[in-house]
């Protein structure tokens, strides 16, 4: 039998498997139990469309068996299974293509950062087995057929006997060493425990053998012991249970076991609504930027249920693009299991669901604004700059949205204030909002163009970001507060202090022409300035585009 390479991205990852050093070896019990669960939904789904596939609940079921004498741990499922192309496809090759390659070299040799809060799938089973055997009959097949491998050496597939449809994964488990036992994960209460703690909330009954002291038949103080099937898991989605029930904790572990990201969440935010459109959704607002958030690869989007019955991984018409960084699920009873996406996407009630999110969201972060600053600036730190965009996209129609979520650094307060904070101490004579661009806080602070606004005691935001002035520019205003570049002609307090400059140039007319001769086409003008109190000269723009934003046109491509 031949056997076979595994794809270099999938042999990387499992080297790391292989050699893990991890603490929580026990994650792979999670993975492999999260993809029969997959398998049984779609084994669902397909008896939806297919009249040929009945779909009896009770037919379908996740077993974990333990072989102490033989060291094997099977995981059993009743799902959709496995063809030999599915299987060579499938396990042979990472689903997720690219998940390895944006981590660093020396992030992988250690592999903790990945193991630990990353989808590792089904590899991970290499954590704790010598070798892994999956056995699998698929809907649309009468054969079944057997993968094998130990993981270095790469896989065989050949056919084999199994009556009925789905897959086993039956792990050989490594010899105990000095360092690490294994032995643990033969113990019936201990998995039970790790079933308890990753994997209670999944929909299909895991059923488990259990050794239980009975009492003797007429005897009083002796026992007993019978194996008993028990199901293990309470099968309520975390999504369909009380709020009060649920700790932080348990919200973590579902973001973990959903793999919504590497990090932990910062909020979350668990809705029941029964109102016009009635849905339950879980929503989670992340602490840090996704590797390629910020690139086109990225894709929003929430998971999205029918009845608790997964129809979309990733919805994108369930999130506007500025809050495209939320992760999360929605489970709603109103839409129809088997609608198709272009269907979706017009669906009166989803686009109900959808703004009724977008608003949670908004609030969300508008109380995190309020009572929550520092964890709310974690997030600006990652995502403000969505928000930003969020502001100038589609002609500045979500500005009312987004303009109390955005934070700028203040001359005042040196740290980044609200506008509505800026606002509440404008002096009564103040006109304007005033900022200053630049590369970052200290250069800005130096800019000549700063030193007569701020002398007057005004505050200053200081705009550091390319994105930041278009986001004012399309803003134009706050509370009928007009925003004023530091580096405009007019600073909006100048009346009598033109006067002033006016006779300087009467004096100096000819000094001043010359100084035109020379300088030729790169400036409009030269002209006597009040606003300068320690540096002899500064430049200002004339029109709508500050210097800033030339700068930032003339880098862009054509
Ligand atoms: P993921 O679950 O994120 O897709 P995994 O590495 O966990 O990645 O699994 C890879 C693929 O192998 C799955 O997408 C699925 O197609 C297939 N697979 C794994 N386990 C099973 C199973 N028990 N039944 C059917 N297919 C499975
Ligand atoms: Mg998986």
């Amino acid at each position: 039998m031949a056997v076979k390479e595994f794809q270099a991205e999938s042999k990387r990852l499992l080297d790391m498997m292989v050699n893990s050093i991890y603490s929580q070896k026990e994650i792979f019990l999670r993975e492999l139990i999260s993809n029969a669960s997959d398998a049984i939904d779609k084994m669902y789904y397909k008896s939806l469309t297919d009249d040929s596939i009945s779909f009896d609940r009770d037919n379908f079921y996740i077993k974990i068996t333990a072989d102490q004498n033989n060291r094997l741990l099977k995981i059993e499922d009743t799902g959709i299974g496995m063809s030999e192309e599915e299987l060579e496809s499938n396990l042979g090759t990472i689903a997720k293509s690219g998940s390895l390659a944006f981590k660093k070299e020396t992030e992988i040799k250690d592999g903790h950062d990945i193991i630990g809060q990353f989808g590792v799938g089904f590899y991970s089973a290499f954590m704790v087995a010598d070798t892994v055997t999956v056995l699998t009959k698929s809907a649309d097949s009468k054969e079944a057929f057997k993968w094998n491998s130990n993981g270095a050496d790469g896989y065989t597939i050949e056919p084999a006997d199994k009556k009925h449809t789905g897959t086993e994964v039956i792990i050989k488990l490594r010899e105990n060493t000095e360092d690490e036992n294994f032995d643990e994960f033969l113990d019936e209460h201990r998995i039970k425990t790790i079933i308890k703690k990753y994997s209670d909330f999944i929909r299909y009954p895991i059923k488990m053998d259990i050794t239980v002291p009975k009492p003797k038949e007429s005897t009083e103080n002796e026992f007993e012991e019978i194996v008993e099937e028990q199901t293990v898991n309470s099968m309520v989605p975390i999504w369909r249970k009380n709020k009060s029930e649920l700790k932080t904790e348990d919200y973590e572990a579902f973001y973990a076991e959903k793999h919504y990201g590497f990090d932990k969440p910062l909020k979350h935010l668990h809705l029941s609504v029964d109102g016009a459109v009635r849905y339950q959704a879980i929503l989670f607002i992340p602490e840090q930027t996704p590797f390629d958030y910020y690139t086109k690869e990225f894709e929003k989007g929430l998971e999205l249920y029918s009845n608790s019955v997964l129809i979309m991984e990733k919805s994108p018409d369930l999130l506007p693009d500025y809050f495209s960084f939320v992760k999360g699920m929605v489970d709603s009873e109103d839409l129809s299991l088997n609608i198709s996406r272009e269907m979706l996407q017009h669906d009166r009630q989803l686009q109900l669901i959808a703004k009724n999110i977008k608003n949670k969201i908004k609030n969300l972060l508008l109380s995190m604004v309020k009572d929550d600053r520092e964890n709310y600036e974690t997030f600006y730190r990652s995502f403000g700059r969505q928000l930003k965009f969020g502001v100038q996209m589609d002609f500045g129609a979500h500005k009312d949205d987004l303009k109390d979520l955005l934070l700028f650094y203040s001359s005042k307060e040196k740290k980044l204030v609200t506008l509505s904070e800026y606002i509440s101490r404008m002096s009564e004579n103040q006109n304007y909002i005033y900022y200053a661009t630049g590369d970052s806080y200290d250069r800005i602070e130096k800019l000549p163009q700063t030193e007569m606004v701020l002398d007057k005691g005004y505050e200053i935001l200081y705009l550091n970001e390319d994105i930041d002035e278009f986001a004012i520019k399309t803003l134009r205003e706050y509370e009928g507060k007009e925003f004023k570049s530091v580096a405009s002609g007019d600073l909006g307090f100048e009346e009598e202090e033109e006067k002033k400059s006016e006779k300087e140039e009467e004096n100096n007319k000819e000094l001043f022409e010359k100084m035109k001769d020379i300088l030729g086409t790169r400036v409009k003008d030269v002209r006597a300035s009040t606003r300068l109190k320690t540096h002899p000269v500064c430049l200002t723009a004339e029109g709508e585009v500050s210097i800033e934003m030339e700068k930032v046109l003339q880098s862009m491509p054509d």
